[in-house]
C-alpha cells in the first residue's frame, strides 16, 4: 500500500478543494476523512510524518514505554514474591525496544496513508503557510485553494527559555533515544513530564523530577495531585520542589547541571525539557488570512470551531483546549460531519471529558475537581465519597500499593455524579466505562444500583457507603 501511494502521480501544484486541511495529524485526518466521505473534494498538508504527534511521538510511543515500564515493575517487584516466581534478575533492552517501536510506528504510518488514500483525499507534503483567506502555498509543492480550510497544525514543546536550554532533549528527543540514560533530570509538573520520570525511573534510570512549586499535576484534583507527589517520593524518583530552573551547562566531566532556585543539580547524562506545548501557529503566516490567535497563539474559535474568518475552522491542540487526541478528533468529525453533512448544529461539548495520565500508578479522571465543584456548588452543597485500599493484586506481591478513588456528587441533583478520579493500578483502563454513565448525567443511587463484578478493583466505584463519605 505504501508503495502504492509513494508511485501515485505527483500532486499538482496548484489545485482547488472543497476542503483543505493544514495538519496530518489526529485531528486533520480525522476531520478529512469525515469530509471525504460525504464526497467533498479534500486536500491534506502535512509537513512531517503523517499521523501528526499522537502516533510518532506521543500518545502511541509513550504507552509502548509505559508497558514496558510496568512489565519491568511486575518483575522487579510482583512476580517473585508470594506469587512464586522465580528468576534472575531480568535484563531490559532499550535499543530492541525501540527498533520495534520505530518498526510499529512506520506501519501505523503507512495504514494513515493508505487510509486517506483510498478515501481520494490528495496528500501534499511541505510546510503550508496562508497567502489568503482561500489560499495556502506549501513550501516546494505550489499554491493550492479551497472553499474551506481546516487549521489543524497541533503544537511542539515550549523551550526552557534559559541559557544553555539547547542542551536539554524534549518529549520528541525522548523518543529519539537510542539508549537508557543512566542518569536523567526531567523539568516539568505537568503529565507528559510525569510519565516520562515514571518511565524512565521504572526502567532503571537514576531519575531526578525538578518542579516549581510543591507539587505535580496542579490542575488535577487535589487528591490525585497529593496522592501521585507522594508516589514519586516514594518510588525512587529524586523530586526537587520549588525549583525554578535558571541555566543549563556542562561540567567538566561533560555531565550536564541544572541550576535552580533551590540550588545546583548536576551528574546527568540528560536533561529532559516537559514544561509543556506552544502550537505552531507562528509558522502559518497567520497575517496573511486574517485569523485571530490568542496572547498564547492559539487559534480563537466559537463552539462550533469556526474562527473570525468565514472560511477557515481550527480543530486540535493549537486551539488550546483539552490537548488530547480523542478530542481533536471527536471536533474534527463533527465539524465535517456539520460543514458537508448539513447536520448543522453538531459540535463537541468541552465537558465531562475522561482524561488518563500513564503515571506510576496511572490516574483516571472526569468531571470536575474538588475544587471546581466547590468553587461553582459550595462545599456544603456536595457529598464527596472517598476510598483508599489495596487491590488484592498486591495480596501476593512485595509491593503493596494503594489505589486511591473519590466521587464527587452534587446533593442538589439527587446525587448526581459531577466528578470522578482516581490512582492506582489500572485505573487507566477503569475510566473509560464510568465515564460514560458520568456523561450520561449517573446519580450515586445509579452507582450503587449498579451490581458489583468481584473480585476488581473497579467494583469499589459501586459500593462506596456514608462511611466513605469526606
Ligand atoms: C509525549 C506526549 C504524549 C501524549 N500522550 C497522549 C495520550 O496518552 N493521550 C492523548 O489523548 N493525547 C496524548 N498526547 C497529546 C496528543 O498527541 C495531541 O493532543 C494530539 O496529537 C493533537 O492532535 P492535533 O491534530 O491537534 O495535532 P497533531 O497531532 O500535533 O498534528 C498536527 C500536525 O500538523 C503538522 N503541521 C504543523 N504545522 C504545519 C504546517 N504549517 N504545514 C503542514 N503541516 C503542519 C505537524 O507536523 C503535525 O503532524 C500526547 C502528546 C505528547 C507530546
Amino acid at each position: 500500500m505504501l508503495k502504492r501511494f509513494i508511485a501515485m502521480a505527483p500532486v499538482p501544484s496548484a489545485a482547488h478543494f472543497d476542503y483543505l486541511v493544514i495538519g496530518g495529524g489526529s485531528g486533520g485526518i480525522a476531520s478529512a476523512k469525515k469530509a471525504a466521505s460525504f464526497g467533498a473534494k479534500v486536500g491534506i498538508i502535512e509537513s512531517g510524518p503523517i499521523g501528526g504527534t499522537c502516533v510518532n511521538v506521543g500518545c502511541v510511543p509513550k504507552k509502548i514505554m509505559f508497558s514496558a515500564a510496568s512489565i519491568k515493575e511486575i518483575l522487579d517487584h510482583d512476580a517473585k514474591a508470594d506469587y512464586g516466581f522465580s528468576f534472575d534478575s531480568p535484563t531490559f533492552s532499550w535499543p530492541t525496544l525501540k527498533q520495534a517501536r520505530d518498526a510499529y510506528i512506520k506501519r501505523l504510518n503507512g495504514i494513515y496513508i493508505s487510509g486517506l488514500d483510498k478515501l481520494g483525499i490528495t496528500t501534499i507534503r511541505g510546510l503550508a503557510k496562508f497567502k489568503s483567506a482561500t489560499e495556502v502555498e506549501v513550501e516546494g509543492a505550489g499554491v493550492y485553494s479551497a472553499e474551506r480550510i481546516l487549521i489543524a497544525c497541533g503544537g511542539r514543546p515550549r523551550m526552557l527559555g534559559i541559557p544553555g536550554q539547547e542542551l536539554a532533549i524534549d518529549s520528541d528527543g525522548f523518543f529519539l533515544l537510542e539508549d537508557l540514560p543512566k542518569t536523567c533530570c526531567v523539568i516539568g509538573a505537568g503529565y507528559i513530564a510525569v510519565e516520562m520520570a515514571g518511565i524512565l525511573n521504572s526502567l532503571g534510570c537514576e531519575t531526578t523530577l525538578v518542579i516549581r512549586k510543591e507539587k505535580v499535576l496542579r490542575s488535577f484534583d487535589e487528591t490525585l495531585s497529593d496522592v501521585l507527589t507522594e508516589k514519586i517520593k516514594s518510588s525512587g524518583i529524586k523530586l526537587v520542589t520549588n525549583a525554578v530552573p535558571q541555566k543549563l551547562y556542562k561540567s567538566e566531566d561533560g555531565s550536564l547541571a541544572v541550576e535552580t532556585t533551590a540550588g545546583t543539580l548536576d551528574g546527568f547524562e540528560i536533561v529532559l525539557n516537559a514544561i509543556g506545548r506552544i502550537p505552531n501557529t507562528d509558522r502559518l503566516a497567520l497575517d496573511k488570512c486574517g485569523v485571530a490567535v490568542d496572547g498564547d497563539n492559539h487559534v480563537i474559535v466559537d463552539e462550533y470551531q469556526n474562527t473570525n474568518i468565514p472560511s477557515i475552522h481550527s480543530i486540535g491542540d493549537c486551539c488550546g483546549k483539552w490537548l488530547l487526541t480523542p478530542v481533536a478528533i471527536a471536533a474534527g468529525r463533527r465539524l465535517s460531519r456539520r460543514l458537508f453533512n448539513k447536520e448543522t448544529d453538531l459540535m463537541l461539548q468541552y465537558h465531562n471529558i475522561p482524561t488518563v495520565v500513564f503515571s506510576h500508578p496511572p490516574i483516571g479522571t472526569v468531571g470536575y475537581t474538588e475544587k471546581e465543584a466547590t468553587d461553582l456548588y459550595g462545599r456544603e452543597n456536595l457529598s464527596i465519597y472517598k476510598t483508599t485500599f489495596t487491590q488484592m493484586y498486591f495480596s501476593m506481591s512485595e509491593r503493596k500499593e494503594k489505589t486511591t478513588m473519590k466521587l464527587i456528587c452534587l446533593k442538589s441533583e439527587n446525587e448526581k455524579v459531577i466528578g470522578l478520579h482516581m490512582i492506582g493500578l489500572n485505573c487507566d483502563e477503569m475510566l473509560q466505562g464510568f465515564s460514560v454513565a458520568v456523561k450520561m448525567g449517573a446519580t450515586k443511587a445509579e452507582f450503587d444500583d449498579t451490581v458489583a463484578i468481584h473480585p476488581t478493583a473497579s467494583e469499589e466505584l459501586v459500593t462506596l457507603t456514608e462511611a466513605n463519605l469526606v
